[in-house]
């Protein structure tokens, strides 16, 4: 039943396949010998099975698990070194026909504001996006086939990529929008789309189909076969990810692994991120009410463990989660995270009041983008917002193979250094520019060969070039 380049969801995700890996991580987790021996497969960081992994992530050992959580850290300092990316999500609309319980913009939820934003509503946001630093958005709309069809994302993106105020510009657009056909994704790939990313929420079928009892998102097979629509249409940079606390997450766990070992298998690339959500307060969504919720610990292993499984998978941790949590995962193996967010409709332009029902969820993480980037550079990270690959054509399977070989490190760095730099001459605070000027000091230091052309750069910076890039 199992087949990992069937195109169908449950030969690639099989249920059978993950009780089996359940089954045997679980009669393994004290067997040392075994893990040990994961373990020395992982130090290779080409990555691990999902059955491998799971034994690593049911594993109940304290020296073992500090070994995986050391091991996570090296991982992610030889894959990104100290850089972290920055992006914001943009919501574009909250009208939606599903009835996903879990989330507040479900159908039957009658008494929160409904909102679409006019193209006009776009620039505003997208303006109020540059004017804090932003170069890289996430947008994100309900599933509305009437209020939100397919023209409606198009034209947004374009009304998105095409305003240039003052020395802003938003350089990256991924793209958060229900699952849908070859022809709408090929549309979403010639409109220059950075990442799609589609949240599978759960990859248990029966529980999926409770979660999602109306709607087009109903279709469990059409919703995991997304990522293969859309690399069949050309996108082929893809996100993952799922809702965690809707399922065990050792069934997530695996699904997840699963899945990104069916996109390699069958296009020769894995997914581009793995995002790690886990379900928090919003509307009328009480987290409580779900069986399956994790801990900061599990969820640490749980970064860690992916970490290690796909080392050159991005990993992405949004403003859902405290400051504090963010610490902690940025460290076991997080590239990206956003910052400012807001997750309502017309948030930036206008600022909602500090309690806003039309927010998607609830952001634990409430600092304005300035004081996380400061933040992130008194933690020794380097905040990037290069969108270089995507801009010189590196994606998919280019992107994946300069990744692998670890040679990103090469045009990352100097790019990061570059973006950061932009960033402290048009929007940091004094506070913030004084940190990142020295923090460049000590970045430069690691440059070898293209210092002084990176110099140079940062010198016609300050003079106000802007978009410099390896
Ligand atoms: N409608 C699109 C779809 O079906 O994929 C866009 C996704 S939605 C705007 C973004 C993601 O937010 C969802 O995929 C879901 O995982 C997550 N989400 C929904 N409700 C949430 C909640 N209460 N807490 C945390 N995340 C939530």
């Amino acid at each position: 039943m199992y087949n990992i380049k069937s195109k169908k969801a449950e030969e690639f995700i099989s249920n059978e396949e993950i009780l089996d890996t359940l089954e045997y991580a679980e009669k393994n987790k004290n067997n040392f010998e075994l893990i040990k021996q994961i373990l020395d497969k992982a130090k290779l960081a080409k990555g691990l099975s999902h059955r491998e992994a799971s034994v690593l992530l049911a594993c109940e050992n304290k020296e073992l698990n500090d070994e995986i959580f050391k091991l996570a850290e090296k991982i992610k300092q030889d894959y990104y070194g100290n850089r972290i990316v920055l992006f914001a999500p943009l919501y574009l609309s909250n009208y939606c026909v599903n009835g996903c319980v879990y989330c507040p913009y479900h159908k039957k939820n009658n008494h929160i504001p409904r909102k679409k934003l006019t193209q006009e509503e776009i620039k505003k946001e997208v303006i109020a996006l540059q004017d804090m630093g932003h170069k890289r958005l996430a947008i994100e709309a309900g599933e509305d086939p009437v209020n939100n069809p397919i023209e409606y994302i198009l034209e947004s993106i374009n009304t998105i990529y095409s305003i240039k105020h003052k020395n802003g510009a938003i350089r990256r657009v991924n793209v958060n929008i229900a699952a849908t056909t070859v022809e709408n994704y090929k549309k979403l790939h010639e409109a220059g789309i950075g990442t799609y990313i589609l949240f599978q929420e759960t990859y248990n079928k029966e529980s999926y189909e409770q979660l999602h009892p109306t709607g087009p998102k109903h279709n469990y097979n059409y919703h995991t076969e997304a990522m293969d629509r859309a690399m069949e249409g050309g996108i082929d940079d893809v996100g993952l990810g799922v809702l965690f606390g809707l399922e065990s997450y050792k069934y997530e766990f695996a699904g997840l692994l699963m899945h990104a070992e069916h996109l390699e298998a069958v296009f020769g690339v894995g997914p581009h991120t793995i995002s790690v959500p886990r379900i928090k307060k919003a509307d009328d969504i009480d987290p409580e009410t779900f069986d399956n919720g994790i801990d900061d610990d599990i969820f640490a292993k749980i970064a860690a463990c992916i970490r290690i499984s796909v080392p050159y998978t991005g990993m992405i941790i949004s403003t859902r989660e405290s400051a504090e949590c963010r610490e902690r995962l940025l460290k076991l193996g997080i590239s990206q995270i956003s910052g400012g967010s807001k997750t309502s409709v017309g948030g930036y332009f206008e600022p909602m009041p500090e309690k806003d029902d039309s927010a998607q969820f609830d952001v634990s993480d409430r600092r304005p983008l300035d004081e996380v980037l400061r933040w992130l550079m008194q933690l020794g990270y380097l905040p990037s917002f290069c969108t270089a690959c995507y801009g010189s054509g590196r994606t998919g399977d280019k992107f994946m193979e300069i990744c692998k070989s670890q040679q990103i490190h090469n045009f990352c760095h100097p790019n990061a250094v570059m973006t950061l730099k932009e960033y402290l001459e048009d929007y940091a605070s004094p506070e913030t520019k004084k940190v990142g000027e020295e923090l460049i000091k000590t970045e430069l230091e690691k440059l070898t060969t293209i210092k002084d052309k990176v110099l140079e750069n940062l010198r016609k910076i300050e003079a106000g070039e802007r978009n410099f890039k390896f």
